[in-house]
C-alpha cells in the first residue's frame, strides 16, 4: 500500500500566529489520518516543527538550494532546513520555476542537495494553460520527469506532484478524467524508468486549486495518492476536510 499525504504550501503567507492553524488542525484530524506536511515560510519552519511537537504533523519548506553551503546570500541549504526538524521540501514549484527562472537541471540538483540533507523530496511538475490548450500535457510531463528526476530517486526519497499551471490559485481544476490519464502516464513513466517496484511506492500528488468540495473526487483516481494544497492550506477548517476525503479515498 503505498501512502497517502497531504501536504499544505502555505507560500509568503501568515506570521508566526498563524501556527496556532497546527493545533487547530490537529483536533481535526481523522482518527488514523494520512501524513499530513505543512510548508510553512522558512523563518517558521523551527517554530513550526515546535508547534507539531506531538500532532504527526511533519515540517516541510518550499525550496532549498542546490549546494551544500557557500556564498548564496539570502539562500537556505537543505541540512539548514533538515537543522530545523523538517522533513520535506518543495522543489521545483512552477512559482519558483516562473518567478526565479529554475530550470528542471536546477530542480534535479536540488532533489539531490535535499536528499544529501536526509529530506524527502516534493518535486512539481505541471504545464501552462497554453501547453494544456495545445495538447501538449502529456510531452511536457515527460520531458519534465526526464529533466527533474535524478536517477538515483527511491521509493521513500520523492514525492512527486503534478500540479497544472493554469489550476494553481485559480479556482480551476483538470476533469477527473484529465487528472487519471497524467497521473496513470507519470506511474506508467516512473515504472519504465525505475521499475515496478520504486514506481509503485512513490506518492503522486495533485495539486491545484484542491478544495474541501472538490477532494473527494480528485482523490477517486487510483494514481492519486494526495494533494500538494496552496490556499485551502492556511486554514485548519479548510485543509481539515481535505485530509478526511483522504482518508476516506
Ligand atoms: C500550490 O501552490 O501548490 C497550489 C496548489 O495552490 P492552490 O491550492 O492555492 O491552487
Amino acid at each position: 500500500m503505498r501512502r497517502k499525504l497531504a501536504a499544505g504550501n502555505w507560500k509568503m503567507n501568515g506570521t508566526a500566529a498563524c501556527l496556532a492553524e497546527l493545533g487547530a488542525l490537529h483536533k481535526m484530524l481523522p482518527t488514523a489520518p494520512p501524513e499530513v506536511v505543512i510548508c510553512p515560510p522558512a523563518p517558521l519552519l523551527f517554530r513550526a516543527h515546535e508547534a507539531a511537537r506531538g500532532t504527526g504533523i511533519e515540517i516541510g519548506a518550499q525550496d532549498c538550494h542546490m549546494e551544500a553551503s557557500g556564498a548564496f546570500t539570502g539562500d537556505i541549504s537543505a541540512s539548514l532546513i533538515a537543522d530545523t526538524g523538517a522533513l520535506y521540501v518543495i522543489v521545483g514549484h512552477s512559482e519558483r520555476r516562473d518567478a526565479h527562472e529554475e530550470r528542471d537541471r536546477d530542480v534535479r540538483k536540488k532533489a539531490k542537495a535535499a536528499w544529501a540533507a536526509g529530506l524527502t523530496a516534493i518535486i512539481c511538475i505541471g504545464e501552462t494553460l497554453e501547453d494544456h490548450e495545445a495538447n501538449n500535457t502529456l510531452d511536457i510531463i515527460a520531458g519534465q520527469l526526464a529533466g527533474s528526476l535524478p536517477d538515483q530517486m527511491t521509493g521513500t526519497n520523492t514525492v512527486i506532484a503534478y500540479e497544472p499551471i493554469w489550476a494553481i490559485g485559480t479556482g480551476k481544476v483538470p476533469t477527473l478524467e484529465q487528472i487519471v490519464e497524467v497521473h496513470d502516464f507519470i506511474r506508467a513513466k516512473l515504472e519504465t524508468r525505475y521499475g515496478a517496484d520504486i514506481a509503485d511506492m512513490v506518492p503522486l500528488l495533485y495539486g491545484g486549486s484542491v478544495k474541501p468540495d472538490n477532494a473527494a473526487t480528485i482523490f477517486q483516481a487510483a494514481n492519486v495518492d494526495g494533494a500538494l494544497v496552496g490556499g485551502a492550506s492556511l486554514k485548519a477548517v479548510d485543509f481539515a476536510p481535505i485530509i478526511q476525503a483522504l482518508a476516506d479515498s
